[in-house]
């Protein structure tokens, strides 16, 4: 899975509840926030309301005595007395000299002030009733409410207005709001005002802070439910998302995101586990059979049958097409081959009528850090491993991881190595029997690879066999012959026919001939001096279109030869069916010394046969002398083998049959 891919699920699946909680919780913290402050300036409109009006009517008075002190004592006393009843806020009422004796008394108890200074104490009390704001010198005194500032800085500044015992009492007398005392200079010199103003609440303040506070109650709660059930939705539909991310479409059960995840939990905690592969083996036949649709009910079926055979702790998904994975707890190998291969028989059990193969590829999991995505890699590749020979159950192991990575670079540098030339034609001598003459040469490849050096076919040829590219090096390999051919040709020298390898898969083609032909042509190489080696493998693909490639290569002058004969199974059938020039016996026939004369036999008469029906025989792999003179005896045509040469570089061979 790409990176991008997996971020992406990731993100999906892990949407995470918190920050959303959290980002949910910040909201409603600011509206509750905000009704907050609409509260404080409701409030505060309030007080203000009651500060200002007595402020006013205090500069009222301020404005009689200055008017009356002196000369109308008694019309200043009425109007105090009015300014007392108009605002019922201001309580008492004292004009005071500069050293706070009490010049006249409009109070309701008698009263003296005296020096106070601040101390520590007094401050800190004063501090804690909300008396005072800001820092203070210790022999200042202040008594400041909310924002009246400006007003209330007169009486600071005056220092000795009040006794800390008054102000102390004065505070206890309410319940909300303090009493305030404010001192005004009039316009008389040494004669000031000092007014006690005291701020009831009202039963109507009361209603007002009591519907404040159970309105904001109330939002607070309403919008606690609202985000609850929202945390509550999102919580749900997290959790489906979830679901849906790691349901599998096909079956309805786990897919690979899910059993990736899951099993990497798994596996820190369990001792032995390992990671199975399941594969229903030709899937796509039984759709084609029987439809996608029942295909694909057929795989619900064997999802839950495979549920129902693991516990709890254990794990199984549907990958894709028809693989299965499986994480399985086991105590040792024997006990897992035979627990799996219970499971294979209960899936067969799926369909009655249908016959139902499967295999699978299993993977120790040996670290608890194991990359899961690694290890169902690694069973699919065992998986692909199976064969007849293995049985249906084949444990990875890291020979295989070497071979693909092999096979990886192998593709990887094919195609440059073909531009480069790194492929070398290499030339292997065959020698008549009667005359022991170099008298026929089969061209083999050799790869000079620059960072590997000599790679011998054996490591890249069953590979380029697999992915194609073995019709492109043919080629590659009939031209360079046929070039070589022609230089010796225009050279004047005798050649010889030179063999080169066909595999089967150019059988795909219906113009094999023809295409075979405008190479050769190009450089205007005789036929005769080209042969054509086809395996017999060519022979169970497609028998009509090999026959009649090999009629019509034939038709062209070109030999055709049957390569490795004898080492396939049906090799007298093939003898039979294709008129072929040469057969090649394989190798194998010279090495099995076990039973040598029976062996012998076959060889003899195989030879014979081969002659009546009109046919060279070359017998490949020969190294002793003694082979070559059975051979000779069995009139046999041609050898080819280390005994006379090895395959040779062209210079070699050039050396070899055109210098005496
Ligand atoms: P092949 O076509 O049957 O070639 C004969 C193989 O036997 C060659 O192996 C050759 O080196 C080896 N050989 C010959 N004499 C002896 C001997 O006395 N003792 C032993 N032990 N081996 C001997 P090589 O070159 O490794 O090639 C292996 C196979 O690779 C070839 O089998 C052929 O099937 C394939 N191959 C090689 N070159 C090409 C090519 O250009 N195209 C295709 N399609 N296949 C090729
Ligand atoms: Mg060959
Ligand atoms: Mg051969």
């Amino acid at each position: 899975m790409s990176w991008k891919k997996d971020l992406k699920i990731k993100r999906l699946r892990s949407r995470s509840i918190l920050p959303r909680v959290l980002g949910i919780c910040f909201v409603d913290a600011l509206v509750i926030a905000f009704v907050l402050f609409f509260c404080y300036l409701i409030f505060l409109g309030q007080i203000t309301n009651y500060l200002f009006s007595s402020h006013k009517d205090s500069l009222e008075i301020v404005q009689s005595v200055n008017t009356s002190w002196q000369n109308n004592t008694a019309g200043l006393n009425k109007e105090i007395a009015d300014a007392k009843k108009r605002n019922t806020n201001i309580q008492d009422i004292y004009i005071i000299d500069d050293d706070l004796q009490i010049l006249n008394s409009f109070g309701s108890e008698p009263i003296s002030f005296e020096t106070v200074f601040m101390d520590e104490d007094v401050q800190e009390d004063l501090a804690e009733q909300g008396m005072v704001r800001g820092e203070l010198d210790v022999d200042e005194i202040a008594l400041s409410f909310f924002n009246l500032k400006g007003k209330i800085k007169s009486v600071i500044n005056l220092n000795k207005i009040v006794s800390e015992k008054q102000v102390i009492d004065s505070l206890s007398e309410e319940i909300l709001f303090p009493t305030q005392w404010v001192l005004y200079k009039t316009a008389i010199n040494n004669v000031n005002v000092c007014i006690k103003n005291c701020y009831p609440i009202t039963a109507y303040s009361y209603n007002v802070v009591l519907v404040i506070c159970i309105c904001f109650i109330g939002a607070v709660i309403i919008t606690a439910i609202y985000e609850l059930r929202k945390i509550g939705l999102y919580i749900i539909e997290q959790k489906k998302i979830n679901k849906l991310v790691s349901t599998d479409t096909v079956t309805g059960g786990n897919n690979k995101e899910y059993f990736i995840q899951k099993a990497a939990k798994i596996i820190k905690w369990q001792r032995k586990c390992a990671i199975i592969q399941l594969r229903l083996e030709k899937y796509r036949n039984f759709c084609s059979a029987y439809g996608v649709k029942s295909g694909e009910n057929l795989l619900e079926d064997l999802y839950g049958k495979l549920a129902d055979s693991v516990t709890r702790k254990e794990l199984v998904a549907h990958l894709e097409k028809a693989d299965f994975a499986l994480l399985l707890l086991y105590k040792n190998s024997a006990e897992l081959n035979d627990r799996i291969n219970a499971i294979i028989r209960e899936l067969t059990t799926v369909r009655k009528l249908q016959h139902l193969l499967f295999s699978a590829g299993v993977c120790d999991v040996a670290s608890k850090t194991d990359d899961i995505n690694d290890l169902l890699t690694a069973a699919g590749l065992a998986i692909s491993k199976s064969s007849d020979s293995s049985g249906n159950i084949v444990w990875f192991n890291e020979a295989m991881k070497e071979e693909q990575i092999w096979e990886r670079r192998i593709e990887d540098d094919m195609e440059n190595a073909l531009l480069n030339h790194e492929f070398q034609v290499y030339l292997q001598p065959k020698y008549s029997t009667k005359s022991e003459k170099l008298s026929a040469a089969e061209a083999l490849v050799r790869w000079i690879h620059p960072k590997l050096g000599f790679v011998n076919p054996g490591k890249f040829i069953p590979i380029f066999e697999q992915n194609g590219f073995i019709i492109q090096l043919d080629d590659y390999m009939l031209t360079e012959v046929s070039k070589l051919q022609a230089k010796w040709l225009s050279e004047g020298k005798q050649l010889v026919p030179i063999s080169v390898n066909v595999s089967r898969a150019h059988f795909t083609c219906d113009d094999l001939a023809e295409h075979i032909c405008r190479i050769v042509d190009r450089y205007r190489v005789p036929h005769q001096y080209i042969e054509l080696e086809l395996t017999e493998s060519a022979f169970f693909d497609d028998k009509d279109v090999l026959l009649t490639t090999v009629k019509q290569l034939k038709s062209f002058g070109f030999k055709v030869s049957m390569d490795d004969f004898g080492a396939g199974y049906s090799s007298l059938n093939s003898l039979k069916e294709l008129p072929l020039d040469i057969i090649k016996l394989d190798a194998e026939f010279f090495r099995s010394v076990d039973d040598l004369p029976r062996s012998n036999l076959i060889v003899g008469d195989t030879i014979s046969l081969a002659k009546k029906l009109g046919m060279q025989i070359v017998a490949e792999g020969i190294e002793t002398r003694e082979q070559v003179d059975f051979l000779a005896q069995q009139k046999c045509d041609l050898i080819q083998g280390f005994y006379f040469s090895k395959p040779l570089p062209v210079s070699e061979f050039e050396q070899r049959a055109y210098t005496k």
